[in-house]
């Protein structure tokens, strides 16, 4: 039950439970269960380890009243915005607009992290919650409320910080990119690498480690799944997702695939997660997919979770996969997309997404081959297998790209969006 504390300067929640079930809906939702403090200017809420995870401004300079900021486990805070309800959740499948602080391919997006609130809010909130506790004289040092407060001081912007570097040292590095379905449970998802590098070394990818693929043992995967549970504490209760990293966890052998994904349900015992159902992501390359057999799906399908597969196409066209430098025949391009929409067909629990890459640099036959296929193989199947277009150039919002973007949009039988690269 949560348990409420109240005052005309301070209301304090402990123990809110929020959905749990990851929805798509037009008002803020707010996932898992967690604390809250309230003032007159402002909203603070954290997780079940008291990490501040949530904030947004009360006042009427905050820009819109239904946006707030997120901060992730990677210690990266991101805006959500409306858009205005421009397109947003016909461009990304979402209703509210991740903006965020580092460098992406996003073509949709303000500068909300200019706006003085919000960076108020990123630098000061500790002090803020400091001031506003120590001068409230009705909590005392044995109530539980100032045990929270105590607490969430502890967890310091260092502190936090700090937490982000052990997860990195316990990943190798940082999770560079997620997948992007991973959308659907709010990018709320522990990373268990189960393999480094990738198989191709394209020369447009900015995500790549230039490390060439290689496995990681059964023994350092269930290290790293025993420092994450330690890391992720008390909090692991609000996840229910795994991502299988790192760029192409689809080819490591189906074997450690099961390992790892099993591993991790029982040990972060999804089981019991305060949100409803499990989800397994991951990457996997064009090879790696046409090297499964439909065995190998077959077991997949048996795991506890929903799982989906993100593999990057890029395009049908052989001029442009040349320009890009990714080193595949349109030829295989076009199998592993027939295969994609089989598995779809087949497995209710596996879907297979598919990106490309959009942008007015590239050769002209690369829209209407991408055409092509999708009036070829989508035909009869339209309701599963989403596609990603990924902007090849980052950090260039652009009025003709979206208009671009909308016209593939209409076209495409398959649900298509935009493509927003996050990193954990
Ligand atoms: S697009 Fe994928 S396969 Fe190509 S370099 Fe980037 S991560 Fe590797």
């Amino acid at each position: 039950m949560p348990q409420l504390f109240k005052n005309d300067k301070l209301k304090i929640t402990l123990n809110k439970k929020g959905y749990n079930r990851y929805t798509k809906i037009s008002f803020p939702v707010k996932y898992g269960i967690y604390s809250e403090i309230e003032t007159k200017d402002y909203i603070f809420q954290f997780n079940a380890n008291n990490e501040i995870i949530r904030a947004k401004g009360k006042n009427y300079t905050w820009i819109n009243p239904s946006e707030w900021l997120k901060r992730t486990i990677g210690n990266d805070w991101i805006y959500y915005s409306t858009g205005g309800y421009t397109g947003v959740f016909e461009s990304i499948g979402e209703y509210y607009l991740p903006n965020l602080q580092y460098p992406t391919n996003s073509l949709i997006g303000g500068k909300p992290f200019k706006e003085p609130d919000i960076n108020n809010i990123i630098t000061k909130w500790h002090s803020i919650i400091d001031k506003i506790t120590k001068e409230n004289k009705l909590l005392n040092h044995s109530d539980k409320f100032q045990t929270f407060i105590d607490k969430v001081l502890e967890n310091s912007p260092k502190r936090l910080s700090e937490k982000s570097e052990q997860l990195i040292k316990i990943s190798g590095r940082r999770v560079s990119v997620l997948p992007p379905d991973a959308r659907h449970v709010d990018y709320d998802i522990i990373p268990v690498n189960i393999s480094k590098g990738c198989l191709y070394n394209c020369k447009f990818c900015r995500v790549k480690t230039e490390e060439p693929f290689s496995l990681i043992k059964k023994d350092e995967i269930l290290n790293q799944i025993k420092e994450l549970k330690n890391l992720y504490g008390k909090d692991i209760v609000n996840y229910n997702s795994v991502f299988l990293g790192e760029h192409d966890a689809l080819n490591a052998p189906s074997d450690l695939i099961m390992f790892a994904a099993e591993q991790s349900y029982s040990q972060f015992d999804f089981k019991h997660s305060y949100m409803e159902s499990s989800n397994l992501f991951m990457f996997g390359s064009v090879d790696a997919l046409l090297n499964k057999s439909t065995d190998d799906f077959d077991k997949f399908a048996t795991l506890p979770y929903h799982i989906y597969i993100n593999i990057g196409l890029e395009s049908v066209d052989q001029e442009t996969l040349d320009f890009l430098g990714k080193p595949l025949t349109s030829r295989k391009v076009i199998e592993a997309y027939k295969l994609i929409r089989n598995i779809n067909i087949k497995y209710d629990n596996i879907e297979i997404s598919s990106n490309f890459i959009m942008d007015d640099i590239l050769p002209k036959n690369h829209y209407s081959s991408f055409f092509k296929l999708l009036e070829k193989e989508c035909r009869l199947f339209k309701n599963k297998g989403d596609i990603y277009l990924s902007p090849l150039r980052i950090n260039k919002p652009s009025r003709e790209e979206i208009f671009k973007f909308n016209e593939i949009k209409i076209k495409s039988p398959v649900p298509t969006f935009l493509y927003i690269i996050q990193r954990l």
